[in-house]
């Protein structure tokens, strides 16, 4: 049976320790949980993920999801782990009491859908578009729709999906062309085919609420002319029964990874009666969707941190046992008489396990953050707090998106090199860590869209206010460092890298300035690597910092080599990981322009 890799005390330090759980359980909107009930909860999503999810994590990848007979067959589980979980509360917690929810942070949410994801991420997705769907309702439909949808989505009976992507339209959502026809009646006619859409269809829901951005005949081109629609692939009739809604299951997309979660082709009203329901306003449906587009990017990153720090753990478990080679002895020469040593003596091993450790550990931090922010823009005491907590979130999704996904992929494929061959073989669970991480930044919107999200966007509104809070954060959280010694040569190059930081930002608003705007944004993606160096060593800081704390007040003795764990991998992060900006930095203010369009042609 595989193991569940998760590292909860990890995961409770950073969750509780580092970023504070506590203050948040402060805020009036949650006063009915305090700290040891929300640590029981996860500790019970542990065993849940124990004993629903880890044990058909191998086998959703050799069983994929696939289709036949005009229907898409997924693994069984999928329909038991949809009704416990929504008995649980693992669909509706976050959602007010009102709504039928539980009013827990997000922190403890993401926590939460991180434990499952440790266990089997081909699992929690159909919960998480689930919960995603029915936030949008929630938030912008009308009464009717809620009463009529949002219920059966949190038990987990009906299941929810977002269908933006179209076979012409993809990053350009702008392009996307399925039609919404009004009628005399309360709902519109929609038309036209939806591609890719995660757990779009299968056997083992009655329902599925497709949440369908479409553009309602006459309707202003790009994305201001794009609306939101209920879709339901069965629709409730006068005798509350359900009837099908013609929307038709095309088929499913065979992939390298996740195979366990399926990936459908939709086809809307091929016989002219596929009803959708207008939510909110007409024309505001990307605006309505970003909801859910924000929140999804949340848990890309929060799936991708999940696979990194489970693959770290399997890859460690290996480098424990597995015997081969010699140590180098001090004087630097291999003792051939000696016994063979566990390959985790090795110095090169050891790098790649630490640089798996310090990717799995900081962006697990980082999605903690990014969830405090969550809560603190929605329920901080007031206004101009949740402003603040708003902007931090606002600069920081994309990097939460990108950098587990991106950095991701180089962890994991550390971690199958530290089985050596073995890591190639199917025996071993690291191959299927490799090929699920690969589509973690490329949904929900690419590493290419997400750094112009960054740089483009995020970096230039309302004057840079969005970076200017996050570095006052960053050197709020160096200032604290200094007070142990042993801190101050990292807050130090944290400052220093702050600084470089700024002068790249110089460069690159210089560009604005002049409209050079294709030139501002060619290099977006170094920019994104660039910020997401430092923001990780942010990051690494904190937990070193806690961490000196921690001993300094010698409460826990026996927790003192957890600790300095903790500030050894601050070390190798600060030494290995954050010169990188040094490249990102000096091809920043180069400012080359060989990416962009020229009058001579390149690829010959
Ligand atoms: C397994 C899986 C699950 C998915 N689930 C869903 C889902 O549930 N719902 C849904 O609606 N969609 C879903 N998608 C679709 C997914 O979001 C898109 O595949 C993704 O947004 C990229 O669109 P595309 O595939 O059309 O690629 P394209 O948009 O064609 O992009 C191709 C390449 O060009 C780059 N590019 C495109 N435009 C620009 C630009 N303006 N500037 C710079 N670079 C650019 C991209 O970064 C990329 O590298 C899923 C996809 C997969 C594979």
């Amino acid at each position: 049976m595989p193991s569940n890799y998760i590292a909860l005390n990890t995961l409770k330090f950073i969750l509780n320790q580092v970023h504070g759980l506590a203050d948040v359980l402060k805020l009036d909107y949650y006063s009915d949980h305090d700290m040891e009930s929300m640590n029981l909860f996860l500790d019970a999503v542990k065993d849940f993920s124990d004993r629903e999810m880890a044990p058909y994590f191998k086998e959703m990848d050799e069983q994929p999801a696939h289709f036949e007979e005009g229907k898409i067959k997924v693994h069984p589980q999928v329909g038991v782990i949809m009704k416990k979980g929504g008995a649980m509360g693992l669909i509706s917690g976050i959602f007010d009491y009102e709504d039928g929810g539980m009013q827990i942070p997000m922190m403890v949410h993401t926590a939460n859908t991180y434990i499952q994801d440790c266990a089997n991420n081909h699992m929690t997705g159909y919960m998480g578009l689930t919960l995603g769907a029915a936030e949008l309702i929630i938030h912008f439909g009308d009464a009717a729709l809620k009463a009529a949808y949002v219920p059966k989505m949190l038990t987990g009976d009906w299941a929810g999906t977002m269908c933006l992507t179209e076979p012409e339209a993809g990053s350009s959502l702008s392009d996307l062309t399925t039609k919404a026809i009004p009628t005399e009646q309360d709902y519109y006619l929609l038309k036209g085919q939806k591609i890719f859409i995660s757990g779009g269809d299968h056997e083992y829901i009655s329902n599925f609420v497709h949440l369908v951005l479409a553009r309602i005949e006459g309707a202003p081109a790009g994305t201001k002319g794009i609306s939101l629609f209920v879709v339901p692939k069965n629709r409730i009739n006068e005798h509350k029964g359900l009837e099908p809604n013609d929307v038709n299951t095309a088929g499913d997309f065979q992939k390298m990874g996740q195979r366990g979660y399926c990936t459908s082709h939709l086809m809307f009203g091929e016989n002219n009666d596929c009803r959708g329901w207008l939510v909110g306003e007409p024309h505001r449906g990307l605006k309505y969707m970003f909801l859910m587009m924000n929140g999804a990017r949340i848990a890309v990153g929060r799936g991708a941190a999940a696979i990194v720090m489970a693959a770290y753990h399997a890859s460690l478990e290996y480098a424990q046992e597995r015997v081969q080679g010699r140590k180098i002895g001090k004087l630097g020469k291999k003792k051939v008489d000696s016994l063979p040593t566990t390959i985790i003596n090795h110095a090169d091993v050891r790098r790649m396990l630490l640089l798996q450790k310090v990717v799995a550990e900081g962006s697990l931090s980082l999605l903690i953050l990014a969830s405090k922010y969550k809560d603190l823009s929605l329920h901080a005491k007031t206004p101009e707090e949740k402003e603040k907590y708003h902007l931090l979130l606002e600069i920081l999704t994309p990097i939460v998106k990108s950098y587990p996904s991106e950095m991701g992929n180089i962890a994991v494929s550390n971690g199958l090199q530290v089985l050596g061959g073995y890591g190639f073989t199917s025996e071993y669970i690291l191959q299927q860590y490799y090929r699920d991480i690969r589509i973690f930044s490329i949904y929900e919107g690419t590493t290419g869209i997400q750094s112009l999200d960054l740089l483009g966007r995020k970096a230039t509104m309302q004057g840079g206010r969005a970076i200017q809070l996050l570095i006052e954060e960053i050197k709020q959280s160096c200032s604290e460092a200094t007070k142990f010694s042993d801190l101050t040569p990292y807050t130090s190059m944290l400052e220093s890298e702050l600084e470089s930081f700024k002068e790249v930002l110089v460069v690159l608003y210089k560009l604005t300035e002049q409209g050079k705007f294709e030139l501002f944004t060619a290099d977006a993606n170094h920019f994104l690597e660039l910020l997401s160096l430092i923001i990780i060593a942010w990051m690494w800081l904190e937990m070193a910092n806690e961490s000196m704390q921690a001993i300094q007040k010698d409460e826990e003795p026996h927790k003192e080599a957890f600790y300095q764990s903790k500030i050894h991998a601050m070390k190798f992060y600060f030494n290995y990981e954050l010169p990188k900006t040094l490249g990102h930095a000096k091809i920043l203010k180069n400012v080359s322009g060989l990416t962009i369009d020229l009058d001579r042609e390149i690829f010959v």
